[in-house]
């Protein structure tokens, strides 16, 4: 159902549709392109990315969607080039537009959480600075040239490549029609659980990509599965048949075979750091009930001692966990959705 905040949405959009993103030139209404693109920045002069666009024979509203701001959240990057080449000009309404792989230099090196060139965490630093550093240009060109010229944003996301992870989405809390149109958006998507946050999760110089985007009056959030490195397939369909939920709701296509799903709505997100460096033993698995207090875990030096027992500070779901038993000190150790 299209509800009326929505139609003033879909109506507002309805002329230009084809020509959102000057870093596409004209799109062709009814045709599919692949783009390689130069992103603005004296630092992004390096390597074009990847783009697809898709334009409807039909207008309608603009959604634009990316994955790879983590270079190793491989079913969030399957899912962006499937959207890609599967979405059909002729029988959309609208302009979908897919960067499988924003974070290209942490690809190719299999870096997790941050860009070998600055190791900054992408997703710390919206909505970026022109006159800053490679990851920081890399995020300013995606929020001005692409997120904030969409009416709906969607950042594809996962577990790392050292995280295992229930598929969740994320998404501003807040009363304003921005968020209550993200909140609606990222229900719909349909994943077991949606996460409403109202301050960043870690310290840091920035925002998450959907803050920036609310922040820019574009509804939108991140929506997250797979995890540990892996291509797993069942989590490319559930992303895939998240984007296809959205843009059936925005009458973009016509999809009535896909089911609603209901998400179980989360208002807390705490994540779980070491206090010592050594190998990290979980004895919980993700999307276990924890309750506060209980032992999750513990930490050992490499002589084997017992140095740190980790407990959970609050009842609640565990939604990732790090996987890999290497952990530094305030090392992330999982995180806790209630
Ligand atoms: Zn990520």
């Amino acid at each position: 159902m299209v509800t009326k905040g929505m139609k003033s949405m879909v109506d507002s959009v309805l002329k230009d549709h084809l020509s959102r993103f000057p870093l596409l030139g004209k799109l062709v209404a009814g045709t599919r392109q692949e783009h390689q693109v130069t992103l603005p920045g004296r630092a992004l002069n390096d390597e074009p990315r990847p783009v697809i666009s898709i334009a409807g024979k039909n207008p309608g509203p603009v959604v634009f969607i990316n994955a790879g701001v983590h270079g190793g959240e491989y079913p969030a990057i399957e899912a962006a080039i499937r959207i890609g080449r599967s979405l059909d000009p002729e029988t959309l309404s609208g302009t979908v537009v897919v960067m499988p792989v924003l974070n290209l230099p942490a690809f190719w090196k299999r870096s997790i959480f941050v860009c070998p060139i600055d190791d900054l965490n992408p997703n710390r630093i919206f909505p970026g600075d022109p006159e800053g550093s490679y990851s920081e240009q890399m995020v300013y060109a995606l929020t001005n040239e692409f997120m904030a010229r969409a009416d709906c944003y969607i950042d594809l996301h996962g577990g790392d490549i050292v995280e295992g992870l229930v598929p969740f989405s994320i998404c501003r809390k807040g009363q304003s029609d921005v968020d209550q149109k993200s909140l609606e958006l990222a229900s719909v998507f349909g994943l077991p659980f949606v996460l409403t946050v109202d301050r960043p999760i870690q310290p840091s110089k920035g925002s998450m990509s959907f803050v920036a985007g609310a922040e820019r009056g574009v509804p939108g959030f991140i929506a997250e599965a797979g995890g540990v490195g892996q291509l797993q397939f069942d989590a490319v369909d559930q992303l895939t048949d998240g984007i296809y939920r959205v843009l059936n709701h925005l009458n973009m296509i016509d999809s009535p075979s896909l089911a609603p799903k209901i998400s179980t709505v989360l208002t807390n997100f705490e994540w779980m750091y070491s206090e010592k460096a050594g190998m990290f033993y979980p004895i919980v698995q993700i999307n276990e009930s924890l309750t506060e207090g209980q032992l999750v875990g513990h930490v050992g030096s490499l002589f084997g001692e017992t140095i740190e027992e980790i407990h959970a500070p609050l009842s609640g779901r565990v939604l990732f966990i790090t996987t890999s038993p290497a952990v530094i000190e305030h090392g992330l150790l999982m995180g806790i959705g209630a």
